[in-house]
């Protein structure tokens, strides 16, 4: 059974520093997205999960799901609505991995922005507290399913970074993540699930 971080008040009622650190701890942080189960989630009224796609659910420069995804993607299938939300702007990308994992998907989402959210909560016909958004990144899914009043699940990039820019930003997220006790004390629950 995983156990949950709760999202820390200072969040909402500390300084504006504070607030926006808030808003990027994730509640729960997993290596993997096959490691999510079905049961704690349904527990707190989640319907539906929406998905990043790029080293969330494929490497970057991968073009198909691992089987352990696409089985996951099959169970999860069985009890929640799934919605892949991408950043990626290669419309073909997204659609290739969301066809082969016959999942909706949408690209060109702008996370942390929230418009590409509501379409896609609109798309499954859920309210944003019913829906868990799984992703790499805390500076776009976290970001934005906090904003949304989502549940946040952090999964670990597939691979590395390779590009500069790239491993400046996990540079940045290490030090968000340095800074944010609950992540540290969310590692070792994540690390609990059999
Ligand atoms: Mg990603």
């Amino acid at each position: 059974m995983l156990e949950w971080g709760v999202m820390d008040p200072v969040a909402r009622e500390g300084t504006r520093m504070a607030r926006g650190l808030g808003l990027l701890r994730p509640q729960l942080w997993v290596g993997s997205v096959s490691e999510i189960e079905i049961e704690p989630l349904a527990a707190r009224g989640i319907r539906g999960l929406i998905l990043d796609l790029d080293e969330t659910l494929v490497a970057a420069v991968e073009h198909t799901p691992s089987p352990e995804v696409r089985a996951w993607i099959d169970r999860v299938k069985g009890h929640f609505k799934v919605f892949i939300l991408s950043n990626n702007f290669n419309p073909a990308r997204v659609q290739r991995v969301a066809d082969a994992l016959g999942v909706p998907c949408s690209c060109r989402a702008a996370k942390p922005r929230r418009r590409g959210f509501r379409l896609a909560l609109a798309q499954m016909e859920l309210a944003a507290h019913e829906v868990a958004i799984v992703g790499d990144q805390l500076f776009t899914d976290v970001l934005v399913g906090n904003r949304m009043g989502a549940l946040t699940i952090l999964a670990t990039p597939i691979q590395p970074e390779r590009k500069p820019w790239r491993k400046l930003m996990r540079l940045a997220e290490g030090m968000v993540i340095r800074d944010v006790d609950t992540l540290r004390q969310l590692v070792p629950h994540a690390k609990e699930n059999p």
